[in-house]
């Protein structure tokens, strides 16, 4: 059985690696994940040809997760509501898609977002999963930042949340700041550390070998942290108990994305 990763480019994705191990632990050895470097104008039709070819399903990155939902025969309501689909499955002749990424945000998360204030840093497609993770968790209020302050209405409209940069109890970043350039995190963010500190959840859904500079402050501060990997390795999860009905190795998996890390 077969499955795989499709994104454009999909050259850095860590899921083969992850998926690989959970596969050898379950003791699935005919079953193999592979990335699948699709460029826009051939996905929906390279999607199709997969079930002919083997395939289970497959996990969608960017630029895809929208064009994903778009081809699928169904969907669950969390990705009719995100807007996006991370993972689908081929059934019965039949396309199915999910989203992921809003559950495994949250599973990582290990504290309640009910009733607590939240932040959601940037508008793009990771953006979209959380504030509708975070809405459906009950926060009390749901704000919203972008560099394009006109994607942040968009989305504040959408998902019931305020355009604002007001520090909250649980801060998400969810712009690609601090990817490539520690340095830029605090010059384009619109935080200060002293802004994470102790009850304050941090969350980054960028990672970096030796964690990225937001969460390292956030730590040192006293912040709860959640690092990007974590959700990662949620998301996968979740898609891999979808095709396989196993309950995923969590730590399997965990350990085969740090050891990329490092
Ligand atoms: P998108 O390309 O959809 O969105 C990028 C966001 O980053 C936009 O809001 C953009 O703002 C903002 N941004 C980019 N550069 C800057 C800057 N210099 N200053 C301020 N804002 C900036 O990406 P995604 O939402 O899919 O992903 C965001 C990050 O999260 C990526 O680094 C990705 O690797 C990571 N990610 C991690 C996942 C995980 O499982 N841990 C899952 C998905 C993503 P603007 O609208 O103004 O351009």
């Amino acid at each position: 059985m077969r499955l795989g990763v499709c994104g454009w480019p999909v050259a850095h994705s860590r899921s083969p690696q992850m998926h690989n191990a959970a596969l050898a632990h379950l003791g699935l050895s005919t079953w193999r994940y592979q990335k699948l470097p699709l460029p826009p104008h051939l996905f929906a039709e390279t999607v199709r040809a997969l079930p002919a070819a083997g395939f289970r399903g497959v996990n969608v990155t960017i630029p895809h997760k929208e064009a994903a939902l778009a081809l699928a025969d169904d969907a669950t309501e969390t990705a009719k509501a995100i807007g996006a689909a991370n993972t689908l499955t081929f059934e019965h002749g039949r396309i199915h898609a999910d989203n992921t990424d809003a559950t495994g945000f949250l599973t990582s998360l290990h504290t309640s977002a009910y009733e607590k204030t939240a932040l959601v840093l940037g508008a793009g497609g990771s953006a979209r999963a959380i504030l509708y993770a975070l809405q459906q968790a009950g926060v009390s209020e749901l704000r919203v930042w972008n560099r394009t302050e006109e994607k942040a209405q968009a989305l504040a409209d959408e998902f019931g949340a305020v355009v604002s940069a007001q520090p909250a109890d649980i801060v998400v970043n969810c712009t690609s700041v601090g990817l490539h350039d520690p340095s830029a995190t605090f010059k384009e963010l619109p935080i200060e550390a002293d802004d994470l500190g102790a009850g304050c959840t941090v969350v980054d859904m960028v990672y970096r070998n030796g964690g990225t500079l937001l969460l390292n402050v956030a730590k040192a501060n006293g912040a709860e942290v959640v690092d990007g990997l974590e959700i990662l390795v949620a998301q996968g999860a979740a898609s891999l108990e979808r095709w396989t009905g196993r309950t995923a190795p969590d730590q399997a998996m965990r350990e085969a994305v740090a050891d990329i890390a490092r």
